[in-house]
């Protein structure tokens, strides 16, 4: 069931999405070599709470952290570690929720760490232009599959692959809810798009294969060709305006 919100929702939404948006914008900050994803998530948890909310991945289905972070070919799920050190050349995404008021924030970035490769940046980039796509389609009127479509088209057009295992979803009151938003599918088939629907578009997308594995620790899913994975991420609101996107800062 899609679970659309009112404007005094929304707005409440909008709180929970800049408390997430200021983690991640926080997180990313703190990206350089040396650094361990601990200290990442550390950080992250210390300003969400600072905030008066609470962490909405920390035991979600047991998750033993706030944020998800993942590097390199690790696709989305990875588990914040003292032992995991960034190094120059990787590129690291970072996976936050906030949670205040009733509703949840989710959003993701991909940040490379010191000098990454070129190609490396180029699928950040083309990771970003791909979200730009899917979220230009988030208007009423349109369908479900419209955002996946535009999505799909462009990565492939850029050599790139989606990730069609793991996809978007509603997000408000609970962190995952109807309606699913996949990376891929058809213009103008699936759930119609309508007023007051909040859902978190969210681009996975690799430099190889699409296929992904899951790692033995349940948690960390990673490509299976062992390429490059970025992530992007942001709760958006389908508005009379157009699509708000409740996680960005400015
Ligand atoms: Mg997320
Ligand atoms: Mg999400």
């Amino acid at each position: 069931m899609i679970v659309i919100k009112n404007p005094e929702q929304i707005k409440k939404m909008m709180l929970a999405g800049r408390i997430t948006g200021e983690a991640l914008a926080l997180a990313g900050e703190m990206v350089k070599e040396g650094v361990t994803t601990e200290q990442i998530d550390r950080k992250i948890r210390a300003h969400i709470e600072k905030c008066g909310a609470r962490p909405s991945f920390l035991g979600y289905n047991g998750f033993p952290a706030s944020a998800c972070i993942s590097i390199n070919d690790e696709v989305i799920h990875g588990i914040p570690s003292s032992k995991r050190y960034l190094k120059e050349g990787d590129i690291v995404k970072i996976d936050v929720g906030a949670y205040i008021g009733g509703f949840h924030g989710d959003s993701a970035n991909t940040f490379p760490v010191g000098k990454v490769s070129d190609e490396a940046m180029r699928l950040i980039e083309v990771t970003k232009e791909s979200f730009r796509k899917g979220v230009a389609q988030a208007v009423i009127g349109g369908r479900i599959g419209d955002i996946g479509s535009a999505v799909d088209a462009y990565v492939t057009s850029q050599g790139c692959s989606a990730v069609r295992e793991f996809v978007g979803h509603g997000v408000g009151m609970a962190l995952h809810e109807d309606p699913s938003v996949p990376n891929y599918g058809t213009a103008g088939r699936g759930a119609k798009l309508t007023r007051g629907m909040t859902i978190a578009i969210e681009p996975m997308i690799n430099l190889g294969t699409s296929k992904v594995i899951m790692l033995p620790d349940g948690w960390t899913v990673k490509t299976a060709d062992g390429k490059l994975s970025a992530h992007y991420e942001h709760t958006v609101a389908i508005t009379e305006d157009g699509p708000i996107l409740l996680t960005e800062v400015k």
